[in-house]
């Protein structure tokens, strides 16, 4: 093989190696440099800090300034890392905005961080200063790890554990995070399984006029119980929402709504309306109402006997896609009904225009009925809206008297909660309804 040829090759070689490792924009290693120094650090026994550095509202600068400025400043951003950290530690860019740092040896976190901060929060690019504003995870690893990935997993829970959060620059993985992650795949790994044998039950929870006190409907509620100890909902509903299994559920949840309201319907003259907890992830599956129409007509229900139930979270994003999906159930015969109201981002307008019939005043609302300050204004408000849009109330988590006597006042058509009964399991809930005939 000829000299010349060599070389060319030796040169091709280091250009792939190049464009296979370091980020051109920065200079820096890339996402894949940082996976390959990391692993080789891991191998080393010490101490070993990870920080993940994003820049919040980059997207927003380079809209403002511009694609150039906004490499110019990544590339800003790089170097003062650079001078922040030691020589034997690592700086990477690992996707748009976020910096993958890889500290060796004993490293006071709280120092760190800060400099960091001052460093990267006003920044110059030539002659013209920049003022930003940075976010930070951090994981310490002091025993013997070698998963690259897992620690950068853990990192960036500690950065999600912050971001939005302004005057907390940065975040640290704890025990908490790890026994949270353990937990979490504990029930992804149990979730299957609980649906096959029937771990998985439905509560009833009554929902009592008002008024007259008598019952008219119900919140169907999941129950799980694992070899005699009750999951609560609240520790499986968000995991499942993640992992999409929720979608499974709430068509078992459904299917056995059916199935008690067919039984209920032989029973007894008059049944409550059923409120069924639906996820945004349900909704926006392709087949959704085709899928719960079956169901309702294998059992021979009516739409008009149950109501779903959506958070303000579902109304928030994509309101157009939502307001169609929403329209086409009603269209059905269901009622809906806005859940936790209060606690995420409706807005009026969205209480306007979705086919909405019913508001859930959120319990956090209900709990400060009594103390004297601005909530019970804001209820006052709530009603006065609902009353304007036509819109029915059933107040939750209603646990004393002096509550069930304000929402009398008020005129909230419904009310739900330990006070009148908790929820139910099916034969209680039976068993309830004849003796509050
Ligand atoms: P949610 O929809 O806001 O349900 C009301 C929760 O408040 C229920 O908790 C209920 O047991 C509780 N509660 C009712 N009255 C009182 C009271 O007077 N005092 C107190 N302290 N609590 C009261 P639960 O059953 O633990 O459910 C928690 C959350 O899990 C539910 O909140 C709902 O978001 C979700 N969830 C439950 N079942 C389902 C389901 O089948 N599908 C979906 N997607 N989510 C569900
Ligand atoms: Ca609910
Ligand atoms: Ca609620």
């Amino acid at each position: 093989m000829n000299r010349r040829y060599r070389k060319l090759r030796i040169e091709k070689r280091n250009r792939l190696l190049e464009l296979a490792y370091i980020d051109p924009i920065t200079g820096l290693g890339n996402y894949n440099a940082y996976l390959a120094r990391a692993k080789e650090k891991l191998e080393k026994d010490g101490k070993k800090t990870i920080i993940i550095l994003d820049i919040d509202k980059f997207k927003t600068f380079n809209k403002k300034y511009g694609h150039v400025k906004g490499n110019e400043l990544l590339k800003r951003v790089g170097e003062e890392i650079k001078h922040a950290i030691r020589k034997t530690d690592i700086v990477c860019r690992l996707t748009n905005d976020v910096f993958g740092i890889f500290l060796v040896g004993e490293v006071d976190v709280e120092k760190i961080t800060e400099r960091l901060n001052n460093k990267i929060s006003r920044i110059h690019i030539g002659e013209v200063w920049y003022n930003l504003r940075i976010s930070m995870g951090v994981y310490i690893c002091d025993k013997d790890e070698k998963d690259v990935q897992s620690i950068i997993d853990k990192a960036i829970m500690a950065h999600d554990s912050v971001k939005g959060k302004y005057h907390v620059p940065y975040g640290v993985f704890t025990e908490e995070f790890e026994q949270k992650m353990i937990r979490e795949s504990e029930i992804e790994n149990m979730m299957e399984e609980a649906i096959k044998n029937k771990e998985f039950e439905v509560y009833y929870q009554p929902q009592m006029n008002t008024q007259t006190g008598k019952m008219e409907g119900a919140e169907a509620l999941v129950r799980w119980k694992k070899d005699g100890n009750m999951i609560s909902p609240s520790e499986f509903i968000p995991i499942f929402e993640k992992n999409y299994f929720i979608i499974k559920l709430e068509k078992f949840v459904y299917e056995k709504v059916c199935e008690n309201l067919q039984e209920m319907k032989t029973e007894f003259k008059e049944i409550p309306k059923i409120s069924i907890n639906i996820s945004k992830e349900s909704l926006l599956e392709k087949d959704f109402l085709e899928k719960y129409m079956k169901m309702t007509e294998q059992y021979s229900i009516s739409p008009n006997d149950i109501e779903i139930e959506i958070t303000e979270r579902t109304t928030v994003d994509n309101n157009t896609d939502m307001k169609e999906i929403l329209e086409k159930i009603k269209e059905k015969g269901f009622s809906i009904a806005i859940d936790d109201f209060g606690t995420g981002y409706s807005s009026l307008n969205m209480l306007e225009m979705l086919p909405i019939d019913m508001i859930k005043i959120d319990k956090s609302f209900i709990d400060r009925i009594g103390e004297k300050n601005e909530t019970i204004n804001l209820l006052e408000i709530i009603f006065l809206i609902s009353k304007k849009l036509n819109l029915k109330t059933v107040a939750e988590g209603v646990e004393k008297s002096e509550q069930v006597s304000y929402l009398k006042k008020e005129n909230c058509d419904f009310i739900q909660g330990y006070f009148y009964a908790k929820p139910l399991d099916f034969d209680a809930f039976k068993k309830y309804i004849k003796e509050n005939k």
